[in-house]
């Protein structure tokens, strides 16, 4: 028995394929809900599309004016801001980061600076006070 597909003919490439959605895009308004153009012609006139320098501009513009809009809303600042702050007030996270400084506090390499830092820094100010007690 011969299995019948219904075929439908590419508006672009006036080729013949199946009527599914696999070589079709979905249109709700379309024949057989399908769009008029196969897929391949479709990726290929967005792609050009997309491609056109005019295009690109006009959506790296709008891009920016959108980041520039949303990010400078004194509003969206403050919830930022609030957001931060609940985050941080949040037990669970304060104690995480907490737990995080003490290990990196703990870590031997880091003692180690540390205690090279306040050496130096208790060195210093021998020097400083003996430069000060000669002048
Ligand atoms: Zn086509």
């Amino acid at each position: 028995m011969k299995q019948i597909t219904l075929q439908k003919r590419c508006v672009t490439c006036k080729t013949e394929k199946p009527a599914t959605t696999e070589y079709w895009y979905y249109k709700k308004r379309g024949k057989h809900a399908l769009d008029s153009e196969c897929k391949v012609c479709r990726c290929k006139r967005m792609k050009e599309y997309n491609s056109r320098s005019e295009v690109q501009e006009k959506r790296r513009k709008r891009q920016k004016e959108y980041n520039k809009k949303y990010v400078t809303r004194p509003k969206i600042r403050e919830i930022k801001r609030e957001q931060r702050r609940k985050r941080y007030t949040r037990p669970e996270i304060r104690k995480k980061v907490r737990d995080q400084q003490k290990e990196y506090y703990d870590r031997p390499d880091v003692k180690k600076r540390i205690l090279e830092r306040a050496k130096e820094r208790y060195q210093n100010k021998i020097t400083h006070t003996r430069q000060d007690e000669t002048a």
